[in-house]
């Protein structure tokens, strides 16, 4: 039976992608893919999420092109063979490790940035030699349209494949033997993917989600703050698997954060964000009912508003939060913003590190010793300090998860590595080959192996 793994396996074990320069080319026509069709892209984007045209833009086209152009340059230097140094008993030899695509990757993409997140992977993939199969999400139909129609048209068919489809098509796929499974998305199916995998022995990234936290120290510059954290948290309209999910403010420093964080919404969407040009829209039916059934979790205090036929829900935040709501025990995902009162940071850790290790967290504090203590002393993803979300878009930082909300990391050079088996080489000369390693064992090479090893 011919399997979509298979087909590709044949072209891999070819030779076919191992070439840079087919890599090269391949990863020039995805950025010549992403710039001849922008606007469709962009208008797909915002069919299946309002996404405003700048924030498609530099999210679901910039990063990507960003990312490619990183790897175009480094593409040599990445897939060299790196000199290691060799042990004295080893000698005469030479020590290397040698880098090698893995084979046929699949890559699992989810909704909410749907270009980005499949794209990236897979451009990491093919620099490293690899044959990909992409799966985007079916619940950004529009974009997996497009995708569809257009991955085939730039990219080698015979090396790289884009499956649509939702949970039938993905199941097939994961029954099919793989060298390596990136899949984003939460989870839930990050636990169905992983036990998939290992029945072949499959290694998986696994880039999920979860509650990633805010601090605000009372040290905290709060206009600053409250800016950064609205930006954060309402691109997308909170469909950000960093965004902020909750927050844990000072009580020193609430009142003055909710005013500023009120100014920041109307600073950046109006008086009315359901009319605003710089504010997207809840995916899809099913996720706009379950925000509006999280909002019950606490008491509205700025935003609320909502329209099912648009799918709008307003920047809200809540107050008086229940603790065992949904609200605070499930990723929200979506616009809702809880404010949770602290008192000092040891609480804000203690709450922090009851939970699972989240994908994201954020301080906000000028106090450096308040900084030092909450990186030292939680587990995170990866953070932001007085920040939301940047640390994603630097290619020095592996971006992942950790525990719950993920394995493995990707970006620049990670996000070539993840795709690599660095394999170690060691070669020895024949011109020497001393006696003293091979049997008989003598007294005298029993007492020179405890000297030299
Ligand atoms: P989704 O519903 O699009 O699902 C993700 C992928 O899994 C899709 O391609 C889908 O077809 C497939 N899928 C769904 N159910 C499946 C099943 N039963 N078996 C096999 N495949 C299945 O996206 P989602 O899960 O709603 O995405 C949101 C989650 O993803 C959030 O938790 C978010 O935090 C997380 N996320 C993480 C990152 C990251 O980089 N760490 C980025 C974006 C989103």
């Amino acid at each position: 039976m011919s399997t979509y793994s298979a087909d590709l396996r044949a072209t891999y074990n070819s030779g076919h992608t191992r070439p840079l320069a087919w890599r090269k080319h391949q990863l020039e026509q995805m950025i010549k893919m992403l710039d001849e069709n922008e606007a469709e892209f962009l208008a797909a984007l915002k069919t299946d999420l309002g996404k405003p045209t700048v924030e498609g833009f530099i999210t679901d086209i910039a990063f990507i092109t960003g990312e490619i152009k990183l790897m175009l340059k480094n593409l040599k230097k990445w897939n060299q063979p790196q000199r290691v140094p060799t042990p004295l008993v080893t000698m005469p030899a030479k020590s290397q490790l040698i880098p090698e695509p893995l084979g046929v990757v699949l890559v699992i993409a989810p909704w909410n940035y749907p270009i980005q997140l499949l794209l990236v992977p897979a451009a990491g993939a093919i620099a490293a030699g690899n044959a990909v199969v992409m799966k985007p999400s079916e619940v950004s139909a529009a974009t997996s349209t497009v995708l569809a129609r257009l991955v085939p048209k730039y990219l080698d068919q015979k090396a790289i494949t884009l499956v649509e489809g939702g949970v039938p098509e993905t199941t097939a796929l994961l029954a099919e033997h793989f060298d390596h499974i990136f899949y984003t998305g939460n989870g839930t199916v990050g636990r169905i993917v992983m036990a998939a995998a290992a029945n072949n022995l499959t290694p998986v990234t696994l880039e999920l989600g979860g509650k990633s936290p805010v601090i605000i120290d009372e040290s905290a510059n709060i206009h600053v703050t409250a800016r950064r954290i609205a930006w954060g948290k309402w691109l997308n309209a909170g469909q950000t698997c960093v965004a902020p999910d909750y927050i844990l403010v000072n009580e020193k420093v609430r009142q003055p954060f909710l005013d500023e964080l009120g100014k920041a919404i109307t600073d950046f969407f109006g008086a009315d964000p359901q009319s605003s040009e710089s504010y997207g829209r809840i995916v899809s039916p099913r996720h706009f009912d379950r925000l509006k059934s999280l909002m019950t979790g606490g008491k509205v205090i700025i935003g609320g508003e909502t329209n099912a036929e648009s799918r709008y829900v307003a920047p809200t935040v809540l107050a008086d939060v229940d603790m065992n709501s949904a609200l605070m025990n499930e990723e929200i995902f979506g616009p809702l913003l809880p404010v949770l009162s602290i008192n000092s940071t040891k609480q804000a850790i203690e709450f922090i590190t009851a939970r699972p290790h989240p994908l994201a967290l954020y301080v906000f504090a000028e106090n450096k010793s308040v900084v030092k203590e909450v990186l030292a002393k939680t587990t995170a993803g990866g953070v932001t300090v007085n920040g939301t979300l940047m640390h994603l878009t630097s290619p020095h930082l592996p971006f992942g998860g950790i525990g719950e909300s993920g394995m493995g990391g990707y970006h620049g050079k990670s996000g070539v590595r993840l795709f690599q088996h660095m394999k170690p080489v060691l070669s020895r000369g024949t011109k020497l080959d001393p006696s003293l390693a091979y049997p008989p064992y003598t007294d005298k090479k029993a007492k020179l192996f405890r000297k030299l090893l």
